[in-house]
C-alpha cells in the first residue's frame, strides 16, 4: 500500500468513515521524497527503537519500520486505531494511546532517536518536553517553517526567543529542507520545514530559563523593565548589565546564550 498517495490516502480515509481532524493537527504528509528525507535524517541502525509522536494513518510510522526501525509511536486519536490493522500489520511497532504532552519522556531510554511530522499546535511545547527529557541522541521533526525559524534563530532577528534559546541550549539544530502545503493531504496554510536536532548531554536549567522567560515575557521592554517585572532585583539587574558591557536599553533579543548565563551569575 503506497501511503504517499492522495488517492490511496483519501480512499483510506472514507473506507474506515474518517475525516482528518483539524483540532489534532491531521495533515498527512503525501510526497515520498520528503519521506524519505526524514528516515534518512533520523539516522537508526537496523533493530534501533525510534519513538513518533503523531502516527497520523501509518505513513512514517510504517517507512520507518519498513527500514528497519523498531517504532514507538504515540498517538491521541482513537479512531485510528482500526486503520493500523492495515497499514501497519505485521510490522514492529508499539502504538501508545495517549496524549503526547502528558507522556511519561523519562522513561525513554538515554541516547534515544525521535522522528515525527509534528500536529503543529503542540509542536513548540512537545519540542521544550522532548529537550528537557534529555532522553534523545537525535530529532528529526517536522513543524511549521515559522516555528522552524524560531528554533534555528540567531539573537537580533525577530524570529529570536524562548524557543530559540531552548533549542540552542540542548542541541544544534539544521533545518534541512521546506515543504510546500501541496506535500499533504489535506493541505496546510503555511509552509513546512524537517529540522534536525543533535541534543547534547546537559541537564535541563531552571533557573536559566526562568530568566530567559521573563526578558522575552514582554519583548517591546527593555531587557531590564522585563526583569524588573519578572521579580528580579533592578539594581542588581542594572549592575549585571553594567559589568557585561551591555547597554541599560538593552532588549532580551539582542542577548547570546552565553550571554544569559552570565548574566544569570551575576543576577542571583
Ligand atoms: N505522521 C503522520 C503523517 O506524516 O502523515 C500524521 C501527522 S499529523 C500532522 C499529526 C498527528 O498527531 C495526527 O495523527 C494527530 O492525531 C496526532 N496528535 C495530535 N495531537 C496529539 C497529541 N497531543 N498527542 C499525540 N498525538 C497527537
Amino acid at each position: 500500500m503506497n501511503l504517499t498517495s492522495p488517492k490511496v490516502v483519501r480512499d483510506l480515509l472514507e473506507r474506515y468513515g474518517l475525516r482528518a481532524d483539524k483540532r489534532f493537527g491531521q495533515n498527512f504528509l503525501v510526497e515520498k521524497g520528503y519521506l524519505t528525507k526524514i528516515v534518512e535524517a533520523a539516522g537508526f541502525t537496523p533493530g534501533e527503537t525510534v519513538y513518533e509522536v503523531g502516527p497520523g494513518l501509518g505513513t512514517l510510522t510504517r517507512a520507518l519500520a519498513e527500514a528497519g526501525a523498531k517504532v514507538v509511536a504515540i498517538e491521541m486519536d482513537r479512531r485510528l486505531e482500526a486503520v493500523y490493522t492495515e497499514t501497519l500489520a505485521r510490522l514492529p511497532v508499539q502504538i501508545i494511546w495517549e496524549d503526547a504532552l502528558a507522556f511519561d519522556w523519562a522513561s525513554v531510554p538515554p541516547q534515544s532517536l525521535f522522528a515525527g511530522n509534528l500536529p503543529y499546535n503542540i509542536a513548540t511545547p512537545l519540542i521544550t518536553l522532548l529537550l528537557r527529557s534529555g532522553r534523545f541522541r537525535r530529532m528529526v521533526v517536522l513543524v511549521q517553517k515559522e516555528v522552524a525559524l524560531r528554533m534555528t534563530a540567531q539573537p537580533g532577528t525577530p524570529e529570536y526567543g524562548l524557543l530559540s534559546l531552548r533549542v540552542q541550549y540542548h542541541a544544534q539544530a539544521r533545518r534541512i529542507v521546506d515543504l510546500p502545503p501541496g506535500a499533504f493531504f489535506p493541505p496546510p496554510r503555511v509552509t513546512s520545514s524537517v529540522v534536525c536536532l543533535n541534543p547534547n548531554t546537559k541537564p535541563d536549567h531552571p533557573a536559566l530559563f526562568r530568566l530567559i522567560e521573563a526578558a522575552f515575557a514582554q519583548r517591546r521592554k527593555t531587557l531590564l523593565n522585563a526583569l524588573k517585572a519578572g521579580g528580579y532585583d533592578p539594581e542588581k539587574a542594572l549592575r549585571a548589565l553594567q559589568f557585561l558591557n551591555l547597554s541599560p536599553k538593552v532588549r532580551g533579543e539582542a542577548l547570546s546564550l552565553q550571554q544569559f548565563e552570565q548574566l544569570l551569575v551575576r543576577i542571583s
